[in-house]
């Protein structure tokens, strides 16, 4: 086995989820982490009042096939760098460690299995991503297993997001998705990127930590 897989593997031993009774899983590419993500789950750790918010930087996301995303295990050094202050965040290198395609269901069904049956899970992810929900695997096995919660950014219209879902989704299930607005998910990886690559400033976009890395590995230079 090579170094860096080893390294993944033992990483995932450290989540112990026994007795924590309100978990979310902050599910994402990360690439880059950053602050929008950090006050995304900080707000909903004290809105839903989590006891812990485990980062899940996504594998191989499957509608992501073409697109070229950075290296597994500098997407998952980078959480680890943004979310060591915090001491309700932790992150998990689940998604990373599994063969094949990342899919939430399946997430959600690991995680559940680590905790007790009386606790529960909140899937925490962009409302973009939620938007397209319905190209998900297993939505049951989905929804049996956690509340989704919808980060909007700025601009969006929750009304819009509540009428698709409406139109889409069962009873059931529009029951377990919530919205909620986060001002600081102005900032996007996808602009985190195009600054680096333009030689714009990310200062205070990114924690600094994850902003020296960028620079010192070269990421997002092209
Ligand atoms: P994405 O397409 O890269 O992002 C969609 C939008 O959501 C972007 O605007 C993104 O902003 C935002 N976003 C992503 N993660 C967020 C988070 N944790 N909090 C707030 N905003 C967030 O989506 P993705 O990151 O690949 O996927 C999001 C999650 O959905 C992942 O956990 C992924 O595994 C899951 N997913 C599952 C399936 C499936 O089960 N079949 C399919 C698709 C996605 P930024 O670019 O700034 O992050």
């Amino acid at each position: 086995m090579r170094m860096q897989e080893e390294q993944l593997i033992l990483h995932q031993e450290d989540v112990d989820l026994a007795g924590v009774k309100r978990v979310g899983l902050m599910g994402g590419t990360f690439d880059p982490v950053h602050q929008g993500h950090l006050v995304t789950a900080e707000a909903v750790r004290n809105g839903f009042q989590l006891d812990k918010v485990l980062f899940v930087p996504s594998g191989q996301p499957p509608h992501k096939r073409e697109k070229l995303i950075t290296p597994k295990e500098k997407r998952l050094l980078m959480t680890e760098l943004a979310t060591v202050t915090n001491p309700y965040f932790g992150v998990s290198a689940v998604e990373l460690n599994r063969a094949g395609f990342s899919y939430s269901a399946d997430t959600v069904s690991y995680f559940r299995q680590l905790m007790d049956v009386d606790s529960e899970l909140f899937f925490i992810t962009g409302a973009d991503a939620i938007l397209e929900i319905l190209t998900w695997k297993k939505l049951d096995d989905l929804f049996a297993g956690c509340t989704l919660v919808a980060a909007t950014r700025p601009g969006f219209q929750p009304k819009v997001m509540a009428d698709w879902l409406e139109g889409h989704l069962k009873q059931e299930f529009l029951e377990k998705v919530i919205t909620i607005e986060v001002p600081a998910m102005a900032i996007s990886s996808t602009d985190i990127r195009d600054r680096v690559a333009m030689g714009r400033s990310i200062k205070y976009l990114v924690p600094e930590p994850v902003e020296q890395y960028i620079y010192k590995q070269g990421l997002y230079a092209e």
